[in-house]
């Protein structure tokens, strides 16, 4: 056990104390800072009196798709206790996102999804555009970013996919025909070449990080789709002509969180109130999607983030609760 507070590994038992479900928590103390912590510090579960496996099965059943007071209903808590639980697994978000194991072969799909947020506004002056980005063979949902569609909405969304997957020996990188995703990621994965390592058919010296494919799917007026590579590939990326360029799971995806995720639900007062409300939701929903719900298409009971190598066994949202991030899992 280290110290939550120093990281210090000098810790000392120091007793015991009980909670009202009959749960008995281990106290410490540190000897570097001399601050005292029990097994909670520093999880979504520190200094709740509610039993966590209260909370974890309100939380499951919002991400089945109930709405805050229903879930407050059913729990009888207040809607705005929800939330507060909520909000205490929402920050634990990024605890529970370490990057892609490094050395591994990955591919991107990105997608953006519109819902309501507060008012019924025009979708372009709205702030209920959410941009997911989810690996294909895993199923693993790399990042969820909501806000007004613009650029700081791609830049930060395709920022957050790039830091999760930039240690991979190789990527893809899959959209729809929207320009923006690949205008951001150029920014921060394009490499400028040697001179001499310029074969010429290159007009430009800046191509594409070794390793890393983009590509778009446009959909034409027909309904006929076209490929588009966007700019050039590194000299030494081989692409692979059988790469097939959709982002039908990042699709299927999208349905999913209609069904599970209240605030995607249509003709119904379930939408979300405010941009950080909707986030919040997103995170508690992709942190168990990663991590506990296992999903259909991957055979035996695996989790995404089984399935991308970041952990060995399922977890339960009450374990989730009281652990201080992935690192924490003893597997
Ligand atoms: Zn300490």
């Amino acid at each position: 056990m280290d110290c939550p507070h120093c990281q210090s590994q000098q810790v000392v038992k120091n007793g015991r104390e009980s909670l009202s479900d009959g749960t008995v928590l281990q106290r410490y103390r540190c000897k570097g800072c001399s601050k005292c912590f029990n097994d909670r510090t520093g999880t979504p579960m520190a200094r709740l009196r509610t039993p966590s496996s209260v909370v974890a099965t309100a939380l499951n059943g919002r991400s089945e798709g109930l709405g805050v007071r229903a879930t407050g209903r059913l729990f009888g808590a207040s809607h705005s206790t929800i939330l507060r639980w909520e909000e205490r697994l929402a920050r634990q978000a990024d605890a529970w996102s370490p990057p892609a194991p490094s050395g591994r072969e990955v591919t991107l799909e990105g997608d953006e999804v519109y819902t309501r947020v507060g008012e019924n506004l025009p979708p372009a002056s709205s702030e209920g555009w959410t941009i997911h980005f989810i690996e294909r063979q895993s199923r693993y949902w790399v990042s969820v970013m909501a806000g007004h569609k613009d650029e700081l909405l791609f830049q930060r969304g395709t920022q957050q996919a790039w830091q999760w997957a930039k240690g991979c020996s190789f990527i893809r990188w899959f959209t729809d025909g929207e320009p923006r995703y690949a205008k951001a990621l150029w920014d921060l994965a394009s490499v400028y070449l040697a001179l001499r390592e310029c074969p010429s058919r290159y007009r430009t010296r800046k191509v594409w990080r070794h390793g890393l494919e983009v590509a778009m799917k446009i959909k034409g007026s027909q309904g006929l789709r076209r490929v588009v590579w966007v700019r050039p590939e590194h000299p030494y990326t081989a692409i692979s002509p059988l790469a097939e360029v959709h982002a039908n799971h990042n699709e299927a995806h999208n349905a999913a969180l209609r069904r599970r995720c209240s605030a995607y639900r249509r003709r119904q007062n379930l939408y979300a109130k405010t941009r950080d409300g909707l986030q919040r939701t997103l995170d508690v929903q992709r942190i168990l999607h990663n991590w506990v719900r296992p999903h259909g298409g991957l055979g035996k009971p695996t989790t995404p983030a089984m399935a991308i190598g970041l952990c060995n066994r399922l977890l339960s949202t009450q374990e989730l609760l009281c652990l201080r991030g992935f690192q924490s899992i003893s597997c």
